[in-house]
Formats: structure tokens, sequence, C-alpha cells
């Protein structure tokens, strides 16, 4: 075991300070990385403040971590010390079931352990994430990184990226499909990036009127302002699929007016509370689709990794120092971050230092 500085949560109603935790030893299959990235995604202020009420605390966030191998076991085959690498939202899955077998980790159906608040080996103890300097990972779940410049902006691919990949590649995105993305914040501005690469006809739907011309900077064909009925009146019944990433309940029939015969919106984002339920009719009437989706497997996350550096795509970040998080979950919730806070550890080890 090694003691690494962290930043913690104690409690719903506290903010985020530094915390010091254990980490194991590397076993036989493990891969120690040392953090030198890790993004901001909404989950984590979700999860620091109970709002999905299974938060168990101390609360060590953090899901889109870029490091560098330091150590790794034995038997461990893909990674040598010095790789860059990443981790995304699990450190662990039965391997089993059916779902596993079929390489979709994020739908294992004995639950996969999430990378923080997740239960280590099945024996419950509570795992902590990336707003730490360092984490041991079972090479299975470490992810290889090929971009070989701009890692801090590599990191949110391990969430946003693969959460907007996953849907966009289940439900073909591409030539000739018009995919609307829903909501300009870190999911939504991968979405935009990733279905523009993929040839789709992109149209970003905002509720913020100053985020138009980054809409169209990052890949959206057209920007439609969510609250102006007769714009979005103009795309009624046109969209093959929308992929929504707001992470507040909203009105969902206004969407899925906008879908054509068959057409799919589905949802990404998890807000607390339950959006105002679909009218069956919006469904009924074109044989349209309501759909969730979560992250995405590790194969798949492997391949928008590659995806991504084959196509120069990473993520438009703002660094920020570990002391700053609690200042930037409160940006977070007023929409004002472009697009995603990415911490640099560095930050974190020197303030260990001083401490
Ligand atoms: P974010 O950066 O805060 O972006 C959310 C965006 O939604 C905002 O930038 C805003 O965009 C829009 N928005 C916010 N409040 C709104 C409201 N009341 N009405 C309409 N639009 C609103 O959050 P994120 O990190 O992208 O995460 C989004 C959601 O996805 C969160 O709930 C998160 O927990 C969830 N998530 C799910 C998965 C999964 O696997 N399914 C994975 C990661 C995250 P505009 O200013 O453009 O309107
Ligand atoms: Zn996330």
């Amino acid at each position: 075991m090694s003691e690494v500085a962290a930043y913690a949560t104690p409690a719903a109603d506290r903010p985020l300070r530094p915390h010091a935790i254990e980490r194991r030893t590397p076993g036989a299959h493990d891969v120690q990385i040392e953090i030198l990235f890790c993004g901001v995604c909404h989950s984590d202020l979700h999860q620091a403040r109970n709002e999905w009420k299974n938060t168990r605390y101390p609360c060590v966030p953090g899901h889109e971590i870029v490091g560098r191998v330091t150590a790794v076991g034995n038997e461990v085959k893909k990674f040598r010390v010095g790789d860059t690498v990443g981790v995304g939202c699990m450190v662990d899955s039965c391997g089993h079931c059916e779902a596993c077998q079929a390489g979709e980790e994020n739908y294992c159906e004995n639950g996969f352990t999430a990378t923080y608040n997740g239960s280590l080996h099945g024996g419950g103890e509570n795992t902590y994430g990336g707003y730490s300097t360092q984490i041991v990972v079972d090479e299975k779940f470490v992810l290889r990184i090929s971009h070989k410049n701009d890692l801090a902006a590599v990191a949110p691919l391990l969430c946003a990226g693969i959460t907007t990949y996953s849907p966009l590649r289940h439900w073909n995105a591409g030539p000739g499909k018009k995919v609307g993305i829903v909501g300009l914040g870190g999911l939504g501005h991968m979405g935009v990036k990733l279905a523009h690469a993929m040839g789709a006809h992109v149209v970003l739907f905002t509720t913020s009127p100053n985020k138009i011309a980054d809409g169209k900077r990052l890949g959206a064909d057209e920007v439609v302002i969510s609250k102006d009925t007769e714009q979005m009146a103009k795309h009624a019944g046109s969209f093959d699929f929308i992929l929504n990433t707001v992470a507040a309940p909203h009105d969902l029939d206004a969407y899925l007016n906008l879908l054509k015969r068959d057409g799919t919106m589905c949802l990404v984002g998890a807000p607390a509370t339950p959006h105002p339920s679909p009218t069956a009719f919006n469904l009924i009437l074109k044989r349209r689709g309501l759909a969730g989706s979560l992250i995405g497997g590790i194969r798949e996350t492997q391949e928008m990794l590659d995806f991504c550096a084959e196509h120069g795509i990473v993520s438009d970040i703002e660094t920020i120092a570990m002391r700053d998080i609690n200042d930037a979950y409160e940006r977070m919730l007023k929409s004002d971050v472009k697009y995603r806070f990415v911490i640099d550890m560095q930050t974190l080890r020197d303030e260990a230092k001083a401490a």
C-alpha cells in the first residue's frame, strides 16, 4: 500500500478538500499510473453532492484520467513503464456475464466497479477516482493513448468522448443522417465534434445564445436556440437521431417532435429528478423511440480513442489547479465552462509537497 494525495468530499453539503488515500501495491495484472490530468464531469458533481442518493463518503471523484505508467505487475502484457495511458469510468467487471463476454462491460449484469464510488473486487471497499496523484488499475481496464500532444485535452475523451461516441455509433450517425445534439457542455461539445467527424449533418440545440459561434466552430452545421419555438418548429419531423446530454429535467416532447418516422432520441444526461414524462402520442404517431445509453465498453473506448487520434480530435478545455475544483463546480452549474475543466494534477503534487 502507498499513501497518495487526493481531494475528497466528506459529506454531500461540504466542499472538496485535501485528503490522503491508500492505493494498493500493484498485483500481477495491475498497472500503476501517475495521474497527469483528470477531467471534471458533471457526474462528479452529482456524485459528490449525493444527488443520485448512493454516494459513499469520503468521495474522491474523477473518471477522465490520463497518466503515465510507473510500474506494472509480472503478468501485465499490454503496458510498459513510461507508456501514456487512460482510465475511464470503470476499473473492473465480472468478466463472465453476457454483457462482459460481448465486450460491453458497461452493462455488466453483475454491476461493473466504478472508478469512484464503486465496490472494489465486490468486497465492498470504496473506490477512489482521479482527483488524486496516482491510481492502480487492472490492465483490462487501462486504455492506450496514442495522441502525442495535448494530453490534458485527451482526458475528457475517457468519459465525455465515449459516452457520446457509443450511442452515435449504435444509432449509425454518418453521411446522409441528420443528427441533433442537445446541450453544449462537456458531453455535448464532444458529441458535436464526433458526429461531425462521422460525416452526419449536425444540428446543435442550446439554451445559450452566446454559444452559437462556438457550436459552428466545433462542427455543427446549424445551431438552434431551443427556447425559440419558431426555430424549433422549422425542424419538426426531420431528425434521424437526437443525442440529449442535458443535466437537468426538461421538456422532452419539444425534441421528440423533431424526430422523423422511426427516429430515436437517446438520453445520456442523468438529472437527479425525472423529466416531465413524454406524451405517448409523440412516440406512437411516428413509431419514435426514446432510449438511453451508459458510457461504453473497453473495446469501444479504445476504438474511440484511436478514432480521435486519427481525426485529430481532443476536447476544448480550461485547465485548473486542484484547489480550484469547488469554484469549477459552481461554474459548471451555470453552464459556464468551455467546454470541460481539466485538473492539472501537478498542482496537487506541488500542494502535497508544500504541506
Ligand atoms: P455539463 O458540462 O454541465 O453540460 C450540460 C449542458 O446541458 C449545459 O452546458 C447546458 O448546455 C445544458 N443545460 C444545463 N441545464 C439545462 C437546463 N436546465 N435546460 C436545458 N439545458 C441545460 O455536463 P456534462 O458533463 O456534459 O454531463 C451532462 C449530463 O450527462 C450529466 O447529467 C452527467 O451526469 C451525465 N453523464 C451521463 C453519462 C452516461 O453514461 N449516460 C456519462 C457522463 C455524464 P447549453 O448551455 O448549450 O444549453
Ligand atoms: Zn463522466
